[in-house]
């Protein structure tokens, strides 16, 4: 192979390979049980098979739409009304986009200038800040504290400048599984009215929120306040809620202006999103009880987890939301989250994420997060192991 003759003179000199990566390759190569990068072990519903089978059968296999295939829009236009009493022209308001991560990209870069500021809230996803800074953005973070996780606003206040152009933020919360309540989405409207700061709400764990009964609580989608959609960027993804994460396939909701904009960048980015699959999912949505059943079925699979892990050494925090338990192992081990992650994949067969990633500068509360999206026998056998730590 030719070495190259330049610099390469990379645009993001202090990125690495993504933790999802890194963890789920040593998962590998060690055998070990994969809690680490999130995706179910279980089969996705058959019938989705069947259903994308059928729509390459009928030809649907050459280019859908640039925005998206009308049928899957309109469901979504159907799902988020019947959801949160809101209506959405599939038209002019709905993209389908290659996953959620695509849509968080895209967003960004059709709005986001040089020297524009972004603000997101640690631990942040791995995606969001090599979005902005690749679009020439700066990220600015803003703290989730442990144990609650929730945004402190007036530490928000006090890092918007007028050079503020985004929040990208993120409920139900990947990695702590908190979940704000209808008081945060209140902040965070009067934080930004009057101003000409752009919202985008990454809402992939809308469908999995716990405890909606007994705690009264419920996925706060930027959606039910109007102060807050009228200037938002709303994503969610079917690969969490299907089950079919490696399919790739998300959306993006936002008032019209905004969502040309969005596709001005969205056709260069990617154009359009697997035709049949597309067709499959606006099939497979009409039931609703398949993404509305959806936190009663993970719930079940936290509740099991949590169980399996009592009289283990690690401190579980609370998970109020999506597919990850997050712990502390302080009582176990004060070695930095990264080599404690590393050491239970090689020497205790057990993979997980250290927190550690999800921050700037390298924070480290000695968290790590596992995923429980697994079949009960994968969660016994885990938890059977994490005891013995
Ligand atoms: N945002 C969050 C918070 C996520 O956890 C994930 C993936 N699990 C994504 C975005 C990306 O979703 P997708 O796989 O649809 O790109
Ligand atoms: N979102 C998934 C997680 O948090 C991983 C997605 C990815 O590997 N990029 O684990």
């Amino acid at each position: 192979m030719p070495t190259l003759p330049f610099a390469a003179e990379s645009r993001l000199p202090r990125v690495g390979t993504t933790i999802f990566s890194v963890m789920s390759r040593l998962a590998a190569e060690h055998g070990a049980i994969n809690l680490s990068q999130g995706f179910p072990d279980f089969a996705p519903p058959p019938l989705l098979f069947d259903l994308v089978a059928k729509h390459m059968h009928a030809g649907a296999n050459q280019y859908a739409p640039m925005a998206g295939a009308a049928a899957l829009r309109e469901a979504i236009a159907d799902k988020v009304a019947g959801l949160y009493g809101v209506h959405y022209d599939a038209e002019a308001e709905i993209t389908v986009t290659a996953g959620a991560t695509q849509a968080i990209f895209t967003a960004v870069a059709a709005l986001v200038r040089p020297g524009d500021e972004v603000i997101v809230f640690e631990p942040v996803y791995d995606s969001y800040v090599p979005s902005i800074e690749l679009n020439g953005g700066r990220a600015v973070a803003c703290r989730l504290a442990f144990p609650g996780f929730l945004p402190d606003w007036d530490e928000v206040a006090a890092r918007i400048t007028p050079r503020t152009r985004m929040i990208i933020f993120n409920t139900p919360h990947n990695p702590s599984g908190a979940v704000w309540r209808e008081e945060d989405m209140r902040a965070l409207e009067r934080l930004v009215r009057g101003t000409r700061i752009v919202l985008v709400a990454d809402e992939v764990y809308e469908h999995i929120v716990f405890d909606a009964e007994t705690q009264n609580r419920r996925h706060e989608s930027v959606l039910r306040h109007p102060g807050l959609a009228e200037r938002s960027f709303v994503v969610s993804s079917f690969g969490k809620t299907y089950h079919v994460t490696g399919w790739k396939v998300g959306y993006c909701l936002a008032p019209r202006e905004l969502t040309a904009e969005f596709r001005k960048a969205h056709q260069f980015v990617v154009f359009c999103v697997n035709h049949p699959v597309q067709l499959a999912l606006a099939e497979f949505m009409q039931d609703r009880q398949r993404h509305l059943g959806l936190a009663a079925f993970y719930q079940a699979k936290r509740d099991f987890f949590r169980s399996q892990l009592a009289g283990s050494r690690f401190e579980l925090l609370p998970c109020r939301g999506t597919y990850f338990q997050s712990a502390r192992y302080a009582a176990i081990s004060d070695e930095p989250d990264r080599a404690f992650a590393e050491r239970l994949t090689t020497e205790h067969g057990v993979a997980a994420i250290p927190f550690s990633a999800f921050y700037g500068d390298g924070h480290d509360e000695r968290i790590i997060r596992f995923c429980f999206a697994k079949g009960e026998e994968t969660l016994a056998r885990a938890a059977e192991r994490l005891r013995a730590v």
